[in-house]
């Protein structure tokens, strides 16, 4: 195996950023005791925002791109992993202040990698990857507050995307009855593909809600959409459910009022995957492997090669990826 590599890496220029192919050597690879030699990466919301310099993801700029990885260990100086060890890394920085994952080989400390759950491969956790794990720990936390499956609908926005769609495959396999909001109506059949009940258009949830408190629906919501849309879904929210907030597909405002904390007892659950400590990512994983149908994550999974990474980065970030696009960083 040469020691050189490729990765997609990420330069600041005058006008914005401009990410491009180069081959790297071992003299690139950053400091950390084990080094990977990545058989996937895939693309995530944050990695269109890095590779379009749509926000500042990239902090110490030229870097490798690219938020998540999975490969095989090459080497290691850490007693927890061996070479030839299957693993796999979400978050922690990387690919904002740690060089990334759109590369052959990448190197980190050993506290940032996870081992595969037992009979799962590299492209399964790729196919997953930060979105997929990020919609685990939404559903765990919905679990934790007493959202049970047979409660009432759980409604799940911007369903047709990466957090989205993980989401309502895992909340229908436990038995959820799971509602779809997507404004791709042409997403319909993939979305109740993926065990939906029912797909309704965003319509007037893209705005803000006319009143504090509106018909009660939701015994649940996974909500990766943020904005008005979160604002509605909070003032659906049946007495005493709970919504798991991720994200800002549709902006980071939220304009609300206390009115469905206090008079109908909801809870709002703030989601983080970059940082979740090692417990939590443990039992996410694991979940993962158990609760997360292969048929359906096959369904939402495309596979791409490096160069069309940055090309569907700008399609991430216009509603225009549905599911989850896997990257194979050798072809
Ligand atoms: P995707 O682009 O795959 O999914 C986002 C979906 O949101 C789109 O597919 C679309 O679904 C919907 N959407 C997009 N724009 C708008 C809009 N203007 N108004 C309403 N709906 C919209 O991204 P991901 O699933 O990877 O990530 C989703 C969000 O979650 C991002 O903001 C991301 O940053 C965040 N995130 C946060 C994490 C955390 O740790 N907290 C981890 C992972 C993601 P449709 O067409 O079906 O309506």
């Amino acid at each position: 195996m040469t020691d050189s590599y490729r990765a997609l890496v990420v330069d600041r220029k005058e006008d914005g950023v401009a990410a491009e192919i180069r081959t790297l050597t071992e003299a690139d690879l950053p400091e950390g005791d084990v080094t990977v030699r990545v058989d996937y990466s895939c693309l995530n919301y944050k990695d269109g925002l890095a590779l379009t310099g749509r926000a500042p993801i990239i902090r110490r700029p030229p870097m490798t791109a690219g938020i998540d990885f999975a490969g095989t260990v090459e080497s290691s100086e850490s007693p927890d992993f061996a070479p030839g060890q299957a693993v796999v890394l979400t978050g922690w920085g990387v690919g904002e202040r740690h060089p990334g994952g759109f590369a052959q080989r990448a190197r980190v400390p050993a506290r940032m990698l996870q081992p595969l759950p037992e009979g799962c491969d590299t492209r399964w956790a790729m196919a997953i990857g930060t979105a997929g794990f990020t919609a685990m720990l939404c559903v765990i936390a919905l679990e934790r507050a007493g959202v049970a499956a047979g409660a009432g609908p759980v409604v799940v926005t911007g369903a047709a995307g990466g957090v989205g769609s993980v989401s309502v495959a895992l909340l229908s396999r436990l038995g959820y009855e799971v509602v779809a909001i997507s404004g791709r109506p042409e997403c319909r059949d993939y979305l109740t593909g993926l065990g939906a009940s029912e797909v309704l258009p965003r319509g007037k949830r893209a705005e803000a809600p006319e009143k504090p408190l509106l018909s009660e629906h939701w015994a649940g919501a996974v909500d990766s959409v943020g904005g008005a849309m979160l604002a509605h879904v909070l003032a659906e929210t049946r007495y005493g459910g709970a919504v798991a907030a991720c994200g800002l597909a549709g902006g980071p405002g939220l304009k609300t009022t206390v009115m469905p904390f206090i008079l109908r007892g909801v809870s709002l659950i703030g989601i983080d995957s970059v940082m979740c400590p090692a417990a939590p990512r443990s039992e996410a994983w694991q979940r993962l492997a158990r609760d997360l149908p292969r048929d359906a994550l096959d369904a939402m999974t495309e596979v791409v090669p490096l160069d069309q990474v940055v090309a569907r980065g700008n399609d991430i970030l216009g509603g225009g990826v549905r599911g989850r696009v896997v990257v194979d960083v050798n072809a």
